[in-house]
C-alpha cells in the first residue's frame, strides 16, 4: 500500500492519480494535532487492517489537487546513518565528520532534528543569505512500525513499516573554522524531504536489489544500489535498538553513496528509489532568522 499524507496532515491510500482519504479512520481527537495522525495510523495498523481491505470505499481526492506533506510529518525519533556507503567515505575531505575512514559500523548513528521533515510538495529553504555549502545527500527513509529493544538483525525487518525516499540536507564545516554539531547543521526547516509517499515494506520485493539516484536540475549526480550499503537496514535497527527504542513512525535516514554536491537557491533537486517512488522539489532561500548562519 502506498499512503499519502497532503494538505493538512491528512492521510491517504493512493491509487494511480487518486487519493482516498482515510483520515476517517483517525480518532477525531487528532483533528487539533493532525501530524500525529499517521503515528497513531501506524500504531494502530493491524486493528485498521480490516476496513482497508477496500480503500476505494473513502472519499476521493484527486493527487494533482494536494499538497504532499512528509511521509510522516512527526516521526517521534529520526536517526541517520553516516558512512555507508564504502565510495562515499572520504570523497568530501576535511568538510566531513566522517574523515579518517570509520564506517557506520565504527560510527553508529547520529540525530537529525524530527522537525526538519518536509514533503514533495514542499520547497527546501536554506538559509537566507548564507554563504556556506548545503549539500544534498540521497537516501533511503526507512519507516518504523513498532516499538522495539534490543532487536538482533534477523529479525529487524519485522520493525519496518515502510519507505519513502529520502533527502538528508547538511551544511557543510567550514575547515579550520568553527564547526557546528552535525546535529545542528542537518537540522534547519526542510531539510530532511521525505516521500513522495510511504510504500509499505510489504509492496518491497529485495530492497538490496533497488537502486537510488539523486539529479539536479536534470544531471545525475548520485546513484548506488541500496545492496551496496555497509550497514544493512537490518543491522541500523541492530544497533539503534541496541541504544534506545525505536517507536512506531520513527525515520531512519540510511546513509548516502558518493556523489554528493552543492544545491543553491534554484536548483531542481529529483530523488527516486526504484518500487518506492520519485519526488522533485525546488531549492529556495528561507525567510531572514534572527541568528544568521
Ligand atoms: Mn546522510
Amino acid at each position: 500500500m502506498r499512503l499519502a499524507v497532503f494538505d493538512d496532515s491528512r492521510v491517504g491510500v493512493v491509487r494511480g492519480d487518486d487519493i482516498h482519504d482515510i483520515t476517517e479512520l483517525v480518532p477525531p481527537e487528532f483533528d487539533s494535532w493532525p501530524e500525529q495522525r499517521l503515528n497513531w495510523l501506524i500504531r494502530n495498523w493491524t486493528r485498521v487492517a480490516d476496513r482497508l481491505a477496500d480503500p476505494g470505499k473513502f472519499p476521493v481526492v484527486a493527487a494533482s489537487s494536494v499538497v504532499l506533506r512528509a511521509a510522516n510529518p512527526a516521526p517521534p525519533q529520526l536517526f541517520a546513518i553516516p558512512a555507508n556507503y564504502r565510495a562515499h567515505i572520504g570523497e568530501i575531505g576535511a568538510m566531513a565528520i566522517t574523515k579518517g575512514g570509520r564506517t557506520a559500523r565504527e560510527a553508529g548513528f547520529f540525530l537529525k532534528a524530527a522537525g526538519s521533515v518536509s514533503g514533495a510538495g514542499e520547497p527546501i529553504p536554506l538559509p537566507a543569505g548564507s554563504a556556506r555549502r548545503f549539500d544534498h545527500e540521497c537516501e533511503l527513509g526507512v519507516i518504523i512500525g513498532k516499538q522495539g529493544r534490543n532487536v538482533p538483525r534477523e529479525r529487524a525487518m519485522e520493525y519496518v513499516f515502510g519507505f519513502a525516499c529520502l533527502i538528508d540536507l547538511t551544511m557543510r564545516i567550514q575547515p579550520g573554522e568553527f564547526e557546528e554539531d552535525r546535529s545542528l547543521r542537518k537540522s534547519f526547516r526542510g531539510f530532511t524531504p521525505l516521500g513522495p509517499h510511504l510504500v509499505t515494506a510489504d509492496e518491497i520485493g529485495d530492497l538490496g536489489t533497488l537502486t537510488s539516484r539523486l539529479s539536479v536540475n536534470g544531471e545525475q549526480r548520485q546513484g548506488a544500489v541500496l545492496g551496496d550499503m555497509i550497514v544493512d537496514v537490518a543491522e541500523a535497527i541492530e544497533l539503534i535498538t541496541s541504544v534506545v527504542d525505536v517507536q512506531p513512525g520513527d525515520v531512519i535516514a540510511s546513509g548516502t553513496p558518493k556523489g554528493v554536491g552543492p544545491l543553491v537557491p534554484g536548483d531542481e533537486v529529483a530523488i527516486a528509489i526504484d518500487e518506492i517512488g520519485a519526488m522533485t522539489l525546488t531549492v529556495t532561500e528561507a525567510a531572514a532568522a534572527p541568528r544568521p548562519f
